[in-house]
């Protein structure tokens, strides 16, 4: 038996027939800076000068460092003029008015690195004979967030788990390697699913600048938000009616 953990490498999968072509991947670039003077004192996650759907960050890493970084998606109707790396993204982002202020004084220190994230868990293969996917070689990173760490850890251990249970009953079949997927879509498909929805929804700048307006002025929202993509909340039980008048229609 297998557990394949290769990431957002490609090649082995698609080797293998389990990939039938490659799949769609965030685009991702990052580098980090040091000695900065006027660091923000929390993560900023922007929307600003990065294509839709998208968003750039500066996370601090210390007083005067950070990784500051972009990813976006080749997805609307603009997707085909659309740059086919991140780099180029990741250029113009740290041109912007307020990341010129934050990294003023500031030198970059190592490389500006470029990677492919995989997003397409709620259509992606999870197992074949002999052998389970877990982590992003399974698609497993949050398409809104670009998030995989937890993801990676948890379905390791769940395959860990399901192999032991396999063992155990003696059945390496194809049947009950099955039984694997139906565990991770039990667990994440509808927030990949939901996940997918909304990451579309934030194509429009306009759709855009009314959500974060409405979340950044309601904390209650806010928290239902973050809670949602961090998995501490029921996607589909959060996004109720009232939390959607509450994005419309603002504070009330
Ligand atoms: C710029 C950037 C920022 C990110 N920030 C965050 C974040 O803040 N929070 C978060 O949760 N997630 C973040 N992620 C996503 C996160 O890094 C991944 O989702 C996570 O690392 C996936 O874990 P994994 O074990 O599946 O794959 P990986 O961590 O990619 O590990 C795969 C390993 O397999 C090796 N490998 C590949 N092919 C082969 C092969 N054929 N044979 C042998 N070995 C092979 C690779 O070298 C690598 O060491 C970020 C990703 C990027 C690109």
């Amino acid at each position: 038996m297998v557990i394949v953990a290769v990431g957002a490498n490609t090649k082995l999968l698609l080797r293998m027939g389990l990939l039938k072509k490659a799949p769609q991947v965030m685009l991702c670039s990052r580098a980090y800076f040091e000695g900065m003077t006027d660091m923000p004192d929390a993560a900023q996650c922007r929307f600003d000068g990065v294509p839709l759907p998208g968003y750039g960050w500066v996370f601090p890493v210390s007083n005067s460092s950070a990784n500051v970084g972009v990813g976006f998606l080749r997805a609307g109707l603009t997707a085909r003029w659309m740059p086919k790396n991140a780099r180029t993204i990741f250029d113009s982002f740290i041109q912007i008015p307020p990341l010129q202020s934050i990294l003023a004084g500031a030198q970059r220190v190592g490389p500006i690195k470029g990677y492919p994230l995989r997003i397409d868990f709620a259509r992606s293969p999870t197992y074949t004979e002999r052998v389970l996917l877990v982590g992003e070689a399974a698609g497993l990173v949050n398409p809104v967030t670009g998030e995989g760490i937890d993801y990676a850890l948890e379905s390791g251990k769940m395959a860990a788990e399901h192999l032991i249970r396999m063992f155990a009953a003696n059945d390496l079949s194809i049947k009950h390697l099955a039984e694997y997927d139906k565990l991770l879509r039990e667990r994440y498909q509808r927030l990949f699913v939901l996940c997918d929805r909304l990451r579309f929804l934030y194509l429009n700048p306009l759709v855009l600048n009314r959500v974060v307006r409405s979340v950044a002025q309601q904390n209650e929202l806010m928290e239902v938000f973050m809670n949602i993509v961090i998995e501490n909340q029921n996607a589909y039980e959060g996004i109720s009616a009232r939390t959607i008048s509450k994005v419309v229609f603002g504070k009330t």
